[in-house]
């Protein structure tokens, strides 16, 4: 029976291990033993796995081996990284009493123990774990059912990083557009919604970690006094007035935040309305085909976002990002910040000066969200103190300017709010080198504090101290030999000859020395003296760090008292930041600043795609710059024009169709774009697709996406739409592709009455211009020059010729036999097509009625190639060798 008992105990560690971890189940437990952070039974398998370390045993449970694995504290954060990338939560434990503590209930009591953190991809705060450009949001849904079976959804997004909170309100099939938009990293939601049948799809295919939430205390009640609790309010009416499922979103969001922080308490601003309504809609498809921040391979360089990033703080990119993901259709608002780059554009000097000021602006934002956690180091104070020194800097910067623009008056006027003896006492107090760790100490000023600088003096000069003592012991005795030595069991100890010893056990020495131990030819004695020495020795370290701990904890409450205005300083950088990237963007590149107004307008001159040009020019290669004209006839409000663009292949077509998706982006976010002069009537939706995209990934064929989203378009396109669709029925056979694109062209033109460009192969499609009031054509010039063709990368009215395909071919390296094969299968089929044009359908077909099915072209060619005929005709077994001779030539003249 004692066997069994022994097998069955638990040891009270592991007990207090299990308790901790049943109350975490769906985290992985990050066990806090001395300096490393360790993981046992299941939890010790997956992160061996994931992180590659090794899987060892500690000890053994109900008799089985114990499976463990554990990450050193001090590395703690890549791991989380790593860990968090997988898509796994991490509950952090840490020792929350002084192992004395526990000693002292009993031998074999165990330090207590508890989670102060769960670790998830929407919560994170290190500096190593977050992308400085880039926002780190956790969106918490929320929804009201309307009488009519459909729902109203609250969308919430908090990012503790920075302190930033907002809500919106936004039907369900809006809810895909805001979250391309927000791109949050994680998104939580009460398990009703979570578990919800009908969004069990929609939540596959935005591949983001959905976390749900118990649903008690996610009403709207309670969620609103949660609001109240925390930002310490009697009403919410102080923030602006909120729907119920824009408090209930908000409030589920508060509580995630308390139930991972512990708690801690991150900086949140009092949730203000989302500019989600006021933004123009671009769902996730067109921002990755038109790749606005990430390239479709998903790489930042590359984007139209890398290529206009001039901006140089953290603060800074992520307001430049948040600004190009959601561009403006408020006219007023865009013209308030190319107010603001004009007058940088303008005063170059002035824009110099800025960005050499603000490049000494560290991420202050997320160094005062860790600073208001506890969770900030002695870095993060020097951010601050950068950072607002330089604030300091630029108010004076833009003090004596007369005519400052809206934007940049009032960001100036947030800097003067700085207590200039805040940055003042940062600087003065740490030292110039900074530990990562406020426990590793040393991150004080010499010369700061007179107390703290005698103790690192006692440490540094400790040898030196003995060393005197010894000297004086020396002489006083008479004994040259006289040592001070150190071991872990004597401490400090005074080491004379045996014969020396024996003096000192008598009178007068036996008042100074006390005898500790004897050795073969030694003695050992310790003094009054040299443990008081060795006391101030040992504790002087630890005196020092306490006073260094307490210097920094003062420091962070004057850090903390400024919350609010330091958060505004910080808004206030990124914006002149923002702006100040626009301009020298602007100014170097030669960017104009567009119009932005209430019309229908399109019209551009000269314009560029910034990205494809910027690749050009590192090959040495010009862009060709190209006029657009979309804006309807006249200025009625007759809706805009559709364009329709024929070409060869390689001749620039979605290059052109791009760079007026991106000048519309680029214009409304409120940057100077790409030409020589622009008007844009407010686009309030962006649609860009382009055909045959593959999406095998999603188990859909080709040619159903394409159908699919281009449904969504003729659905969902208003007049003030543009829509860029390149080669769209491309993914089917020719008649019916021709078909949908026809119709499709002449719902945009009659129903949707949006503006549009059209890239096509298919000519037919030209003679739509002849019929349909605002359809125009226009082509990409191409020459061709001793048989080669040329590109010329010119947008002029009027369709292709032809398609120049086979030529293009040729230029790819396609076998010689193989291009002049295919030529004389052109020659064939276009004698068909002759036969049989297709451009008659315009006098055929009655706008909108479905286009008869065709007959596909009948398979005509093997017969009628003439090398095969002529192959048939040979009867080899009857020829003689001089007659194979006499056909072979026969046929390669044929060829
Ligand atoms: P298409 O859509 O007609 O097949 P692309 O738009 O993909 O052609 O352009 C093919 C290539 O031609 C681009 O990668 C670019 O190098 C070059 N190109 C396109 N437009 C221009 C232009 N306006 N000026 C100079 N080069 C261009």
């Amino acid at each position: 029976a004692g066997g069994r008992d022994e097998s069955a105990r638990v040891t009270p560690m592991m007990a207090q291990y299990i308790e901790i971890k049943a109350a975490n189940p769906d985290c992985l437990l990050f066990y806090r033993m001395g300096d490393f952070y360790e993981l046992f039974f299941t939890d010790a398998e997956i992160a061996s796995r994931t992180l590659g370390i090794v899987l060892t045993k500690r000890g053994k449970h109900q008799g089985d081996d114990i499976p463990m694995c554990g990450v050193p504290v001090e590395r703690a954060d890549d791991y989380l990284q790593r860990l968090i990338a997988a898509g796994h939560r991490v509950a952090v434990c840490e020792q929350i009493e002084d192992p004395a503590e526990a000693k002292k209930r009993g031998p074999k009591s165990v330090v207590r123990r508890d989670v102060v953190r769960l670790v998830t991809p929407g919560t994170i705060t290190e500096e190593r774990l977050l992308e400085p450009g880039r926002a780190s949001l956790l969106v918490a849904v929320a929804r009201r059912k309307l009488g009519d079976a459909s729902a109203l959804y609250g969308i919430a997004a908090i990012d503790i990083s920075t302190g930033r909170f907002s809500v919106m309100e936004a039907p369900q099939e809006r809810l895909a557009i805001e979250f391309a938009r927000l791109e949050p990293r994680e998104i939580v939601c009460p398990d009703a919604i979570h578990d919800d049948p009908a969004l069990q799809g929609f939540w596959r295919e935005l591949g983001l970690p959905v976390t749900p939430l118990a649903r008690e205390g996610l009403d709207a009640a309670s969620a609103e006094r949660r609001l109240r609790e925390f930002f310490g309010v009697a009403t919410l009416d102080a923030f602006g007035a909120f729907s119920r499922a824009e408090i209930a979103a908000a409030g589920a969001a508060l509580a995630y935040v308390e139930r991972t922080q512990f708690g801690a308490r991150p900086p949140l601003s009092p949730p203000v309305r989302d500019t989600g309504s006021d933004t123009m809609l671009i769902d996730a498809a067109t921002r990755a085909n038109l790749e606005l921040t990430r390239t479709l391979a998903g790489e930042r360089g590359g984007s139209l976002l890398a290529a206009i990033d001039r901006t140089v703080t953290p603060g800074g990119a992520r307001l430049l990002a948040e600004r190009l993901a959601g561009p403006l259709t408020d006219p007023q608002a865009i013209a308030a910040r190319h107010d603001a780059v004009a007058a940088l554009v303008a005063d170059g000097a002035l824009r110099e000066d800025l960005q050499a000021a603000l490049a000494r602006v560290p991420d202050i934002a997320r160094a005062l969200a860790r600073l208001a956690l506890d969770r900030g180091g002695p870095r993060d104070l020097a951010a601050l103190g950068a950072g607002l020194t330089a604030a300091r800097a630029i108010v004076a910067m833009l003090l004596d300017r007369a005519a400052l623009p809206a934007e940049l008056s009032k960001a100036s006027r947030a800097l003067s709010e700085i207590d200039p003896d805040l940055p003042a006492r940062l600087d003065a107090t740490l030292a110039e080198e900074l530990p990562l760790n406020r426990r590793d100490g040393r991150f004080v000023r010499e010369g700061h504090d007179p107390a703290l600088d005698e103790l690192r003096l006692l440490q540094v000069d400790s040898r030196k101290v003995i060393a005197q003592l010894q000297a004086r012991y020396a002489a006083e005795t008479g004994c040259r030999t006289l040592r001070i030595k150190h071991n872990a069991m004597l401490g400090y100890f005074v080491e004379v000859p045996q014969a020396v010893g024996e003096d000192f056990l008598k009178e007068p020495w036996r008042a100074i020395f006390v005898h500790r131990q004897t050795m073969s030819d030694a003695m050992r004695f310790s003094s009054v003296e040299l443990g008081g020495l060795e006391a101030k020795i040992a504790s002087a370290a630890d005196r020092a760090l306490k006073l260094e701990l307490g210097i920094f904890a003062a420091l962070s409450e004057a850090v903390l008292a400024q919350v609010e205005p330091i958060k505004r300083a910080a808004a206030a950088l990124a914006e002149i930041d923002v702006a100040a990237g626009l301009a020298e963007l602007a100014a170097r590149e030669g960017w104009v600043r567009p119009l932005v107004d209430a019309s229908e307008a399109f019209t551009i001159a000269g314009g560029r795609h910034p990205v494809v040009e910027a690749a050009l020019k590192r090959d040495g290669k010009p862009f060709v710059a190209n006029e657009t004209d979309l804006s309807p006839p006249g200025d009625g409000a007759k809706g805009g024009r559709i364009c329709l663009i024929t070409g060869p292949n390689m001749a620039g077509k979605s290059t052109f169709l791009r760079q007026n998706a991106l000048i519309a982006v680029l214009a409304q976010m409120g940057a100077f774009v790409p030409a020589t002069s622009a008007r844009i009537g407010i686009v309030d939706r962006l649609f860009s697709r382009v055909g045959a995209a593959d999406d095998l990934a999603r188990g859909r064929s080709t040619f159903m996406v394409e159908m699919v989203e281009t449904a969504a378009i003729l659905n969902q396109a208003g007049p003030r739409a543009l829509v860029i669709l390149d080669e769209i029925g491309r993914g089917t056979a020719t008649f019916d592709g021709l078909s949908i694109a026809w119709a499709a062209i002449e719902h945009l033109h009659e129903v949707n009455r949006c503006r549009g460009l059209f890239a096509t192969h298919y000519h037919e499609l030209t003679a739509l211009a002849d019929r349909l009031e605002r359809v125009s054509n226009a082509t990409v010039r191409v020459t061709e020059w001793k048989g080669e063709v040329v590109f010329l990368h010119e947008v002029v009215p009027g369709a292709a010729d032809r398609s120049y395909g086979i030529q293009v071919a040729k230029l790819a390296g396609l076998p010689p036999a193989v291009v002049e094969r295919a030529r004389t299968i052109l020659g064939e089929l276009e004698k068909s097509e002759r036969e049989k044009p297709v451009a008659s359908l315009v006098d055929d077909l009655p706008l909108f009625a479905a286009p008869q099915r065709r007959a596909a072209a009948p398979p005509v060619l093997p017969a009628e190639d003439p090398l095969r005929l002529a192959l048939d005709g040979l009867d080899l077994d009857e020829m003689t060798p001089r007659e194979a001779l006499e056909a072979l030539y026969r046929l390669k003249g044929l060829g």
